[in-house]
């Protein structure tokens, strides 16, 4: 494993809902620590958490959102795998389009990857206009470039509208 290839990846968490199982940031939290304990993943750094106006449907609570970095030797499919396999142990259920759920899980970078495939779009498809994941992954990579332009260079990343950090 010391020779294996290991990959700087982030991804974005997102919950708006409670269930058995704990609130929108006991979610996060527990996503976190099963990344935490992965074998194939390493020095995971998580940001501070967010509170987000929701995208979409305007009757549902606000979301808390946070980013996580991490370097994996997953492949994008495998990691994938692994964020749908998070959302499932937070017992999702597909309501509607951008609607409530107990764990989102999106891989947003994945080291310098451009995939372009419906099931797998890297980097992630709404990441430069969300600033509920461009300011989290700002306070991790400040200095971090995306699709060859700084993160501060993105309007979204300086936009604060519908944000309050928890
Ligand atoms: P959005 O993708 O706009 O944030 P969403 O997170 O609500 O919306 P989901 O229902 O969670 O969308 O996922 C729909 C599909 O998106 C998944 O089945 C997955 O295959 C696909 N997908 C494409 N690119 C990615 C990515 N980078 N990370 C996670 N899922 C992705
Ligand atoms: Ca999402
Ligand atoms: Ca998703």
């Amino acid at each position: 494993m010391n020779n294996a290839n290991w990959v700087t990846c982030y991804v974005g968490l997102g919950s708006n809902l409670s269930n058995e199982l704990g609130s929108p940031t006991e979610h996060l939290q527990q996503a976190i620590a099963a990344m935490r304990e992965h074998e194939q993943i390493r020095k995971v750094d998580v940001s501070s958490f967010y509170a987000s106006a929701p995208m979409g449907p305007q009757d549902q609570p606000d979301f808390v959102n946070a980013v996580a970095s991490f370097e994996t030797t997953l492949t994008p499919a495998e990691l994938l795998a692994f964020c749908q396999q998070l959302e499932q142990q937070a017992l999702r259920a597909r309501l509607r389009r951008w609607g409530e759920r107990s764990l989102d899980v999106d891989i947003l970078l994945y080291g310098e990857a451009q995939i372009a495939e419906p099931q797998l779009t890297i980097p992630h498809a709404g990441l430069l206009e969300r600033n509920f994941v461009l300011i989290p992954l700002r306070e991790l990579a400040a200095d971090i470039m995306i699709s060859g332009q700084p993160i501060d260079s993105y309007a979204a990343s300086n936009d604060w509208t519908g944000l309050k950090l928890l």
